[in-house]
């Protein structure tokens, strides 16, 4: 039962950055949703939960999420160094390493996390519309973040599917 595991200091941080920023598990679950129901008969959203909740028990993952919203937070109180400060703070296009450390979290679950990850990031569905409002604060690489943690929850979830659905809780 994953509400009885310990989890671990990093583990307790990141899912606290990730809700201290606005995004809450069924946030993620619904971009997990979106990106699968097409393809899943009777998917439900309680799968999608938990295969994000799955997702966030990775060390890849935890340290993607505190490192890049830690970057998000000093951009926004202004206490990065000169260039990387206007960089992030403008989102700009060619940085690149928000998709970098994105990429560091889809590279765990193989090749349709990277097409899932590519699909939702141009198509923006649901709270990565809210993130990348630029009104909402910066988010350069919570966006990318989060993204990718749907995009590996959906591979996740399409391997599961595939062998056994009773395996969905192993691992
Ligand atoms: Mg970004």
């Amino acid at each position: 039962m994953s509400n009885q595991r310990k989890k671990s200091v990093l583990e307790t941080k990141a899912r606290e950055m990730l809700q201290d920023r606005g995004v809450e598990l069924d946030d993620i679950a619904d971009l997990v949703f979106y990106l699968q129901n097409k393809y899943q008969e009777n998917l439900t959203l309680e799968t999608c939960y938990k295969n994000v909740d799955h997702v966030l028990m990775k060390r890849e993952v935890q340290n993607a999420i505190i490192t890049g919203i830690q970057l998000d937070i000093l951009a926004e109180q202004g206490k990065l160094h000169s260039p990387l400060q206007e960089i992030v703070e403008s989102d700009e296009g060619l940085y690149g390493i928000d998709e970098v450390i994105a990429l560091s979290i889809v590279n765990v679950y193989g090749s349709i996390g990277f097409t899932n990850y590519g699909y939702i990031d141009k198509q923006k569905p649901g709270i990565l519309e809210k993130l990348n409002d630029k009104a909402n604060g910066c988010h350069t690489f919570l966006d990318d973040i989060v993204g990718a943690i749907a995009a590996s929850a959906s591979s996740r979830l399409a391997h599961s599917a595939e062998h056994d659905e009773s395996t969905i809780d192993d691992e």
